[in-house]
């Protein structure tokens, strides 16, 4: 079978490492990023550019989008110069951004109607998942297709799950973001706890991590928060979009999300103290505020 052409728009903390694992796959890949620049950087690894998303769909049997927001992923792929002005009839579209549920079913309709089929296939891992290529990957739509294009997400993801039609996996996506926040939470709350208590946070987390309050976010993460290393993996701006989604399905659904509408407000704070490019472990400094305490200044000898 002849291998897939692959576009990819979007060159951001994620799609930058998930583009340069497409290469080092051996697959050709056709980018397109709206600052060009970052288009350049992959050019020079290997890949061809393309002046618009339009083009890299000319191009292209499987074109990926990995971009920030529903409004982006609606521009690129049906705006002007957008995707479905160039892409052929049996190609597939795959929105591995986090948005909308039901705007990824509008936006599966309308590629639909030409004959190219769409994929959501949201991804969790973070940076150093798509640095790695050991993304997880969460994929709605039909499962002759997602078998079709697996080889392509394999170059980039560990675990690629079927989870059902368009839209619902960008619903298992919003479900991991409760996991997370939830999670995060708990990492604060314990550090600010045992910080206050006087214990040294390093050997705490040490202790813990590999027991059954171990994670994640824990691991990676809570080091983090205690070395005041606030760059960004996954930026506070992006995840409250994410939170958004999520208590907006919720309220649909009137299903009460106490925790996750907690952190989400406590990330309205962060954001209006100027925070929202930090990284989401920056959520420390909410609890820290009201607790009185710093957790990267508890040393011990
Ligand atoms: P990012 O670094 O901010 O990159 C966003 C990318 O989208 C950039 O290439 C940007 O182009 C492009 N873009 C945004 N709006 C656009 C528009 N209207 N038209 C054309 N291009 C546009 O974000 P990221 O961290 O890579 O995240 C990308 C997606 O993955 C988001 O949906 C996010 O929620 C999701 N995600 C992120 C992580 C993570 O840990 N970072 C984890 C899982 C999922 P410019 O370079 O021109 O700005």
């Amino acid at each position: 079978m002849e291998r897939e052409q692959v576009g990819f728009i979007g060159l951001g903390i994620m799609g930058l490492p998930m583009t340069r694992n497409l290469l080092k796959a051996g697959f050709q890949v056709v980018v397109y990023n709206r600052t060009a620049s970052k288009a350049a950087q992959m050019v020079a690894e290997g890949a061809q550019m393309a002046g618009s998303p339009k083009e890299v769909a000319q191009k292209s049997s499987v074109i990926i989008t990995m971009v920030s927001d529903t409004p982006d992923v609606e521009s690129v792929i049906l705006g002007k110069n957008g995707v479905i002005d160039g892409v052929r009839p049996e190609s597939v579209v795959i929105d591995m951004s986090t948005i909308s549920p039901q705007a990824t079913q509008v936006v599966a309709a309308r590629l639909n109607e030409k004959g190219v089929h769409m994929l959501d296939a949201p991804v969790s891992g973070g940076e150093q998942g798509a640095i790695a290529g050991t993304l997880s990957i969460m994929v709605g739509g039909d499962a002759g297709v997602l078998e079709r294009c697996r080889p392509v997400l394999e170059a980039m993801g560990k675990s690629i799950i079927h989870v059902g039609t368009n839209g619902m996996g960008q619903t298992v996506k919003l479900m991991n973001q409760i996991l997370v926040v939830g999670n995060l939470n708990a990492v604060v709350e314990a550090l600010v706890f045992a910080g206050k208590s006087g214990v040294d946070l390093e050997k705490a987390i040490a202790a813990v991590k590999d027991g059954a309050a171990g994670s994640w976010q824990l691991a990676n993460l809570g080091p983090r928060m205690l070395k005041r290393d606030f760059r960004p993996g996954f930026m506070v701006d992006l995840m409250q979009k994410d939170l958004n989604l999520v208590t907006k399905a919720g309220d649909a659904m009137k299903v009460p999300l106490p925790v996750t509408s907690l952190v989400h407000q406590m990330y309205y704070s962060l954001q209006a103290a100027g925070e929202g490019k930090s990284g989401t472990q920056a959520l420390v400094k909410v609890l820290e505020l009201i607790a009185g305490i710093e957790v990267g200044q508890t040393k011990h000898t």
